[in-house]
């Protein structure tokens, strides 16, 4: 073969890689026109070479964020730099459809992509290249292993039967909150909530039923909730509401609303039909107690309060009498 014929078989192979590559190559010039579209590119834009010839880059893809792409490429036109885009800042600049089976899960390509400056024989930078690549695979991976972690992160908040935050969660929040009420003006209502003579459910029911008793009652409580609002499964048939910015004639409010729809709501477990009643203890916060646990504390005797006073009822822990002095 002649030192031509050597060339020329050279040209055709690169041509053949650069069309079967598995990787978009796309050649611009300065004023954004498409000049060189491989196989990958036509393959999954479905545009030929020939279409997109010359094509002004925004119009023929007017989902591409023109300002957002103009300040990666512009430095490269101007200062022969090389710039990246990844996924995790814009999951791609071509929008393609993705159709590889395993990562089905995405409806879209994510890519990654590498932009370097085409020189001409006098060291001029008078085009840009863009190499798109295919991260699908790896993006949805991570994808799904955040969702994943941040699933189990939940769950490990959650409470299994009645899906409300689970004792040590709630508390969390309390404390939080408590630290709030101490450095700002607030008033917040903390609200202890005991299912009445629960122990007869479970011996003329059965657990079961017990079971069903509390996930109703736990969804009487989130219904009459608003979305500021706390609830926490705090024991067994015990519920722990933290109302937040509500003073307590509000909280006594809401209170009330819940005690008379536990009150109203019969509740199915298979044929049976279970009544039940709750009792109900308020405190609302105030800036002299020392902690959480003096909050949690007044709250639990407001609801003792309303045990010992017959059940089916709520109870202020501002307005019970002041425990009567002890006497020899
Ligand atoms: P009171 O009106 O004084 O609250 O009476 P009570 O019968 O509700 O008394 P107490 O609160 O002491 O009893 C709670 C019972 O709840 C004891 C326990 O067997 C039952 N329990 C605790 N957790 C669960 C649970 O997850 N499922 C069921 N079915 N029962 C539970
Ligand atoms: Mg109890
Ligand atoms: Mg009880």
């Amino acid at each position: 073969m002649s030192d031509a014929q050597v060339e020329v078989s050279e040209i055709h192979w690169l041509m053949d890689m650069f069309q079967t590559v598995d990787v978009g190559l796309v050649v611009l010039n300065c004023d954004y026109r498409i000049q060189v579209w491989n196989g990958f590119m036509e393959s999954h834009s479905g545009l030929s070479p020939r279409q997109v010839r010359d094509r002004y880059l925004f119009d023929l893809f007017p989902e591409i964020d023109e300002d957002w792409l103009r300040r990666k490429c512009d430095p490269v036109l101007l200062l022969k730099n090389r710039a990246f885009t990844i996924w995790e800042q814009r999951p791609y600049i071509f929008k393609f459809r993705n159709y590889r089976p395993i990562t089905g899960s995405a409806d879209f390509m994510y890519q990654n992509s590498t932009i370097f400056p085409l020189t001409n024989t006098r060291g001029e930078v008078t085009n840009l290249c863009l190499i798109i690549y295919d991260v699908t695979d790896v993006a949805v991976s991570r994808l799904e292993l955040e969702s994943m972690n941040h699933r189990l992160h939940q769950l490990s908040k959650t409470d299994f039967l009645t899906q409300l935050h689970n004792r040590g969660s709630w508390e969390n929040t309390l404390v939080q909150e408590y630290k709030r009420i101490q450095r700002h003006q607030h008033v917040s209502s903390l609200l202890m909530i005991d299912i009445d003579h629960f122990k007869r459910v479970n011996d003329d029911y059965g657990h079961a039923a017990g079971d069903e008793v509390i996930r109703e009652i736990a969804k009487l409580v989130k219904k009459n909730l608003r979305e500021t609002d706390i609830a926490g499964r705090y024991g067994g048939e015990e519920f722990a509401v933290l109302l937040v910015d509500t003073p307590e004639a509000q909280a006594m409010y809401f209170a009330e609303r819940l005690r008379k729809s536990v009150e109203k709501t019969p509740i199915r477990h298979h044929e049976m039909s279970i009544q039940c009643s709750v009792s109900i203890g308020i405190a609302e916060s105030a800036r002299s107690m020392e902690n959480h646990r003096q909050w949690i504390e007044q709250a639990d005797k407001a609801l003792y309060f309303s045990k010992a006073n017959g059940r089916n009822r709520v109870t202020l822990a501002s307005s019970m009498p002041s425990e009567e002095p002890e006497t020899s």
